[in-house]
């Protein structure tokens, strides 16, 4: 058969598996040897060389779903995103960021950066406009984040990595929150892809995970800053990553349908007073997002009308988990003024639109009717 070819649900279950040619079982064995014999001189199998049995065929499957050449396992999405980061920047040079963005990597910008003697300069905002104000003659990489965290902000992924090309700059994305199932950046011109698999990748919220798909000549210039970070993924870890990346195509339909339905009967609601999601005809990148996303993702932010206090509100839901991480097949919400960003001050928040009573909603597989009746409940205790 042709594997290229294969289906996303094919790859999701089949693609980069090791047969198991000893006792013909169903799943991959695990290979948990941190010392392995010379096959030749050239392979040197070593967990922190990204190289084990298990490391190198999921990396086959995370390679198909993102239409890449190669691929990288990491021991956390950070370890993914600094990895990469430091692969392409060294004292003098520059990085272009936008904002928003995801809180730890903004923190590993402001705060780890500057020891290497790397600037740096995060965006206005997430126009074109912005990204080519921010450009220097030493910029080396432009990142992006889209949909971004929190306010599903969208960012156009061609148009940036049209304007990078055109500077020879090297473009990297965080594709966390559409998942490879609903954003193939590649596709549209972009470098590198890089994902925090403790998120929808890993989808069950027990796995901490990161990992980096592009061509084969940029995995190999990560690889050689990689083996010496050392934020490679333990083999057991890997397995069970190949294990709920089986069913990462269904779990993302699921919950981005999931989504735009809460999406639809939380903008219609009289208590909330605005809901930001791309998939709604109101949201001002709905258009750009509708061209560059097969689905509009599972996560949402919404903010209820002032009168109700957030906080309680989130006290009150029985069923839908508040708590801080999010992508996994349970329902959750959290304020990110008191949590992912409660490091930025109330004017940088103000400024970036987080008020204090923005909630975002990490949409499950939960049944649609048990989600509305535990909002619907909680709405009736602290009004
Ligand atoms: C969680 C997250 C990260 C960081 O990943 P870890 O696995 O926690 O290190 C990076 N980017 C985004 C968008 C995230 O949501």
């Amino acid at each position: 058969m042709d594997k290229e070819k294969f289906g996303l649900n094919t790859i999701c279950t089949h693609t980069g598996e090791i047969i198991d040619e000893q006792f013909k079982g169903a799943v991959s064995p695990i290979y948990m040897s941190t010392s392995y014999q010379f096959e030749n001189v050239d392979v040197k199998r070593y967990p922190r060389y990204f190289n084990t049995p298990n490391q190198e065929y999921l990396s086959k499957k995370i390679a198909a779903l993102e239409h890449a050449e190669a691929a990288m396992i990491f021991g956390s999405g950070m370890a993914a995103v600094s990895t990469t980061f430091l692969a392409f920047l060294k004292a003098g040079d520059h990085i272009v960021i936008q904002n928003p963005l995801y809180g730890g990597t903004s923190n590993f910008v402001r705060e780890e950066l500057p020891k290497y003697g790397i600037e740096f300069t995060f965006t206005e905002g997430y126009q074109v406009s912005d990204f080519e104000k921010a450009i220097q003659p030493n910029t080396k990489l432009i990142h992006i984040e889209t949909p971004s965290n929190p306010l599903l902000t969208i960012t156009d992924i061609k148009a940036i990595a049209n304007l990078a090309k055109s500077r020879n700059i090297v473009t990297t994305i965080d594709n966390t929150f559409a998942s490879p199932v609903n954003q193939n950046p590649i596709d549209l011109g972009i470098d590198i892809v890089i994902h925090s698999a403790t998120k929808y990748l890993g989808g069950h919220s027990d796995i901490l995970a990161g990992a980096v798909a592009a061509s084969e000549a940029h995995i190999k210039t990560i690889w050689h800053v990689g083996k010496n970070l050392g934020g490679s993924l333990s083999d057991f870890m890997v397995w069970m990553l190949e294990r709920s990346m089986k069913t990462l195509g269904l779990r993302i339909k699921a919950q981005s349908k999931n989504a735009k339905k809460l999406a639809k009967y939380l903008n219609k609601h009289p208590d909330v007073k605005h809901v930001y999601y791309p998939g709604l005809k109101g949201h001002p990148e709905h258009k750009l997002a509708k061209s560059q996303m097969k689905s509009f993702g599972a996560m949402m932010s919404f903010e209820l009308n002032e009168n109700i206090n957030a906080s309680k509100f989130l006290e009150s839901l029985q069923l839908i988990k508040p708590s801080m991480s999010l992508a996994g097949v349970e329902s959750t919400m959290l304020l990110p003024a008191l949590t992912s960003h409660a490091l930025l001050s109330q004017e940088e928040r103000n400024k970036l639109g987080i008020s204090d009573g923005l909630i975002r909603f990490s949409l499950g597989i939960e049944s649609k009717k048990d989600l509305i009746k535990d909002i619907e409940h909680a709405l009736i205790k602290v009004k």
